[in-house]
């Protein structure tokens, strides 16, 4: 069926019974990375596009009758919104961005984050800190997200600009539970530690799957490859080179293709 990193044909018998066996199931769900998975690494990130034969095989499963298409996600480190601009994936495809920090399942108006309760309150409290700070810097903005609370400095004088970091980070950036991220002009206050592992379980719970097959290329999909239960079902699929917890390889977003290609056919056996 494809070829490892090593070229070493990995047309097993095995990977293909897993994926049949897969497609057997009540509430499969195909969640997908998509840089390097779908669409190949390159220099201009906002160039990324799935191959021509990964959109074609992720349109034909979504595509699918309703009572033969499996659950569809993509997974990506990618904010939400270029995530679903740059892959533009099948209607009722979940979308999972910034790592598992921004979530839109099917249904959702907005991206919401899969807090938990202490979380919400944390994020309303860091919210409501910034906003402070805002008030009292003339030029600076807050960004509220789904699971974090963003200052933006960019139009304020250079003085006042550092003023409102500094308070940002040494205030509310400083309570339990809190992650600060410093970028150019910006201090993004986080509430969430978020994997990929975290995001396929929190999918599989809300999507109510009963077995997911995720496929990536990164060190961070190892963490969603990591909560995989091939025993159950499930099935792992590295893309390139590299160490993994997956129980399968392909080289790269074409082979990828042609996993959803078989998935397509046997889903509509
Ligand atoms: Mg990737």
């Amino acid at each position: 069926m494809s070829t490892d990193a090593t070229g070493t044909p990995s047309t097993d018998a095995s990977f293909r019974a897993a994926l049949d066996a897969f497609a057997a199931r009540t509430r499969p769900l195909v969640a997908l990375d998509f840089d390097g998975c779908l669409a190949p690494l390159v220099d201009d990130r906002d160039a990324a596009r799935p191959t021509p034969r990964a959109a074609a095989a992720l349109a034909a499963l979504g595509d699918l009758p309703e009572d033969r298409r499996p659950l569809l996600a993509l997974v990506s480190g990618r904010p939400l919104e270029p995530l679903s601009r740059l892959a533009a994936p099948p209607a009722g495809t979940a979308l999972v961005g910034s790592h598992g920090a921004e979530v839109r399942l099917p249904g959702d108006d907005a991206a919401t984050a899969p807090l938990e309760e202490h979380e919400r309150a944390l994020l309303a409290d860091v919210t409501a800190a910034v906003r402070r700070v805002v008030e009292t810097h003339p030029g600076t903005d807050l960004e509220p997200k789904p699971a974090g609370a963003v200052l933006h400095t960019r139009n304020a004088d250079v003085a006042t600009a550092s003023a409102a970091a500094r308070a940002v980070v040494d205030g509310p950036g400083r309570l339990p539970g809190v992650h600060a991220l410093r970028g150019k002009d910006v201090v993004e206050l986080a509430v969430l530690d978020v994997d990929k592992g975290r995001s396929v379980q929190m999918l599989r719970e809300r999507l109510g799957a009963d077995v997911v097959l995720y496929a990536g290329d990164d060190v961070t999909d190892e963490h969603a490859l990591a909560v995989l239960d091939p025993a159950a079902g499930d099935v792992g699929v590295k893309v390139g080179p590299g160490e993994t917890a997956a129980s399968f390889r392909v080289a790269d977003p074409d082979a990828v293709a042609e996993v959803l290609e078989h998935l397509v056919a046997a889903f509509s056996r």
